[in-house]
């Protein structure tokens, strides 16, 4: 499923709304997840200008080359904005400055940039629109984006839904024998077959390539008894994206040190799912999963934050790290990932996408989570 118009009309009105509240006068948002997520356009970043232009209180207006009209206006965008088209010889920049301003009645004085704004044009802007300040645009829609809506948390839902049914199919690939990039093409053909529209990532971390937490695939032979890192995820139509993290045994017998910290990685990674509710910090939530490996004698090997946010993008915030003062709230949504990697022999990591509700937590991520031993 995907936002309807009614849902993209809200967002406009809210980033209008919180742009006005924080002294932004406009917004210029390019291509990126904050341009899909106003308005359901998932354009290609070029280096001919297309930006929406979001007025604190006016329309807002979408400028695109002339030749991406048919994909913008497949996007479904011209029903909630108003698109206009700007030819070659056109001064693009000059063309979004001009709406900017005569939506205010004024040039403005300060605008909000695309985070991820390539500096170029951030410059061109500079230059067309001296008087004006810059700011990052993330500072409205980053507020907005953290707290997904049931429209959003229905998208993520079924992404998760979708990467948990490649991961019950794991014993289809996985064996001894095979190499990991053999196993990882396998795998990324189906995160297609079960509903994505992109793979993102394929991590095969096998033996001693699983203590490398961002290891993808390698020519290295699966062996019998091997532990497997087996990190996935992609985007759905919708844009909504997965990541799945489980660890299986490939064959065999695992062995008895690694399934030993399997099982406090199990524990703590429960643990931290389970301080999860609105009020609580970011920090609070790394902190469980690291007490528990800490206490076990494996906080040395526990290498990396617990989790980050996800969304239309795949890492967002917030951060699941030591530190954070943020407070979680309903509707946020972020992965659980704690691992325990032994240097040279082989790691562990299990990781699930879980949401902020009223009053505790959902887990999107269900497969289950004991050690897996696949038999080829
Ligand atoms: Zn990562
Ligand atoms: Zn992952
Ligand atoms: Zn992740």
């Amino acid at each position: 499923m995907s936002a309807t118009g009614g849902a993209h009309r809200d967002r406009l009105a809210a980033a209008a709304a919180s742009a006005a509240a924080a002294g932004i006068d406009t917004l210029l948002i390019t291509p990126g997840a904050d341009l899909r997520y106003l308005v359901g356009y998932d354009a290609l970043p070029l280096e001919r200008l297309t930006c929406l232009v979001v007025p604190a209180g006016g329309p807002a207006t979408l400028v695109v080359p002339r030749l991406e009209l048919g994909a913008a206006s497949a996007s479904g965008a011209g029903e909630v904005v108003t698109v206009i088209t700007h030819e070659e010889t056109d001064d693009a920049f000059a063309l979004a400055a001009r709406h900017a301003s005569e939506a205010l009645g004024r040039e403005p004085r300060t605008v909000g940039v695309s985070d991820r704004m390539w500096a170029e044009q951030v410059l061109r802007f500079r230059s067309i629109l001296p008087g004006a300040e810059q700011r990052t645009a993330g500072e409205v829609l980053r507020p907005l984006r953290l707290r997904k809506r049931p429209d959003e948390i229905d998208a993520l839902r079924g992404a998760a839904q979708a990467i948990d049914r490649v991961h019950a199919r794991m014993g289809e690939w996985l064996r001894p024998g095979r190499t990991e990039s053999t196993v990882g093409r396998d795998i990324a053909d189906a995160i297609i077959a079960e509903g994505h529209a992109a793979v993102n990532f394929v991590i095969v971390g096998s033996g001693p390539n699983g203590a490398s937490p961002h290891h993808h695939t390698a020519e290295r032979v699966i062996e019998v008894g091997d532990p497997v890192v087996v990190d996935i995820g992609g985007t759905m139509p919708d844009g909504y994206c997965s990541d799945c993290t489980r660890t299986y045994v490939a064959g065999g017998k695992a062995p008895s040190d690694f399934a030993e910290y399997y099982q406090v990685l199990l524990a703590a990674q429960k643990s931290s799912c389970e301080v999860v509710r609105p009020g609580v910090t970011s920090h609070s939530v790394d902190a469980a999963a690291r007490e528990v490996i800490a206490d076990a004698g494996y906080g040395e090997l526990f290498i990396h934050r617990t989790g980050h946010g996800i969304g239309l993008e795949e890492h967002e915030e917030p951060y699941i790290v030591a530190g954070s003062e943020v407070v979680l709230e309903p509707g946020m949504c972020f992965s659980i990932e704690p691992g325990i990697y032994a240097s040279g022999r082989h790691g562990a990591r299990i990781e699930d996408i879980v949401v902020v509700t009223e009053d505790g937590v959902e887990r999107l991520d269900t497969i289950d989570r004991e050690l897996a031993v696949l038999s080829g």
